[in-house]
């Protein structure tokens, strides 16, 4: 069932920290905007999808919004619950007021009347509609949980669970937990599940690059002054030294340095907060790719032949994006994996007044820039 149509000058989809900066940036500007968010609260990533001890990974400085910085009495690495915090500030600061419970399905520009009609599931089976000269996707790297195909998975007796489901171990004490994905994500939770006495393994698959908190913060800063190979060259020097050579642990480094990985492929290096002292004292241990479940017995068959018996298999194994699914006639600026086609610093703008903010596979430090692009182009556009 359909109910009426809202009509406003721009629609951004999504109120996690891209949208809210969109959203601020448009305020500043005076600039008439809706923005759509399928949850019930703002940033659901962070409030809903999030483990307790998680700190943000880059220092305060690189993770802010536009227009507004961290309070300065906030530590250098800051925390979930101060995180949310800051962000119900800032909503309120820019006056924010996001339609919740509104689930875009649907979004194509009309031709003829130059505007961007926009559906949303809202309660019930009922449609929401909107339409909009502007269209702002702002729907995030980490939309949706992605757990992928596993031979024997649905016949495993444990618990399955994906990364954003876990909030601690406290639950999994003497558990046997296999994490899945050495990730950021993965990396601490084997850490957490570690501290509270679970009996953690880790799959280890791919070569994967592991930094320091203090080094990937100097590697942003020189970014500025030096050439990404020497960036890379000098990050992964400080690697060597802090955690020598892991491959006796089952990690290897990857060949090509770990900013190119990011800025490229989009796979971040793995910070770490603790893990590794925990898998050279072998309180977590690393195992190869997993290769199927075996029948009824909870039973884990690895790429090296071996077996082993889990109580819980976690998930760390990524997300997904969905724009696909929703969005008709952005070809020109999404790929279908959602990510943007133009590389960065060109990757958000499309035709027909279609924007993208928050896919450019560089974290936080470039969405506030985006979201400020994007605001003054419109600005520009509608004068
Ligand atoms: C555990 C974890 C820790 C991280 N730590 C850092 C960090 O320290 N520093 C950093 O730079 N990055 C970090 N990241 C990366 C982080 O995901 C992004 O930087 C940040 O969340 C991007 O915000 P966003 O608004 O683009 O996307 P999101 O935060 O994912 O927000 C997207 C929003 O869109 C909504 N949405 C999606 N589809 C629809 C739809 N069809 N209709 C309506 N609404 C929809 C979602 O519900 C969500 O609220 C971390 C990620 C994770 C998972």
């Amino acid at each position: 069932m359909t109910t009426s149509v809202e009509e406003t000058m721009v629609i951004i989809v999504g109120a996690g920290l891209s949208g809210l900066s969109t959203a601020a940036s448009l305020h500043k500007l005076t600039i008439p905007y809706i923005i759509l968010e399928r949850e019930d609260c703002i940033a659901s990533l962070f409030n809903k999808k999030a483990y307790d001890r998680l700190h943000l990974h880059l220092a305060k400085q690189y993770c802010q919004l536009a227009h507004m910085p961290f309070p300065s009495n906030y530590p250098t690495y800051v925390s979930r619950n101060d995180f949310l915090k800051y962000l119900e500030d800032y909503a309120s600061h820019f006056n924010i007021k996001p339609k919740f419970g509104n689930f875009v399905n649907f979004a194509k520009y009309d031709e003829d009347r130059k505007i961007w009609k926009v559906e949303a599931k809202v309660v019930g089976d009922q449609v929401q509609c909107y339409e909009a000269r502007f269209l702002v996707v702002a729907t995030g790297e980490n939309c949706d949980a992605f757990i992928p195909e596993v031979d024997g998975l649905s016949e495993f007796n444990g618990e399955v669970i994906h990364s954003t489901e876990y909030k601690s171990g406290k639950a999994y004490e003497n558990k046997t937990v296999l994490v899945v994905g050495a990730g950021n994500s993965g990396m601490e939770i084997a850490l957490d599940l570690a501290n509270y006495g679970a009996k953690t393994s880790i799959i280890v698959r791919s070569p994967v690059h592991i930094l320091s908190r203090w080094s990937i913060n100097f590697g942003l800063m020189l970014l500025k002054f030096l050439p990404l190979h020497l960036v890379d060259s000098l990050l992964v020097l400080l690697s060597k030294l802090m955690y020598g050579d892991l491959t006796k642990y089952g990690i290897r480094r990857p060949k090509e340095g770990p900013v190119l990985i990011k800025i490229r492929d989009g796979k971040y290096p793995v910070i770490n907060v603790g893990t590794v002292k925990k898998i050279k004292s072998h309180e977590i241990q690393v195992l190869p790719a997993m290769k199927s479940i075996k029948g009824k017995g909870n039973e884990v068959v690895f790429e090296n032949g071996k077996c082993h018996q889990f109580d819980t298999i976690l998930f760390a194994t990524g997300f997904k994006r969905s724009t696909h699914l929703w969005l008709q006639g952005g070809d020109d600026l999404l790929k279908e994996d959602g990510y943007p086609k133009q590389m960065y610093p060109n990757q958000w703008k499309g035709e027909n007044g279609l924007f993208c903010v928050g896919l450019a596979r560089r974290g936080l430090n470039t969405v506030a820039m985006e979201a400020q692009n994007i605001a003054h182009h419109i600005s520009n556009l509608i004068n």
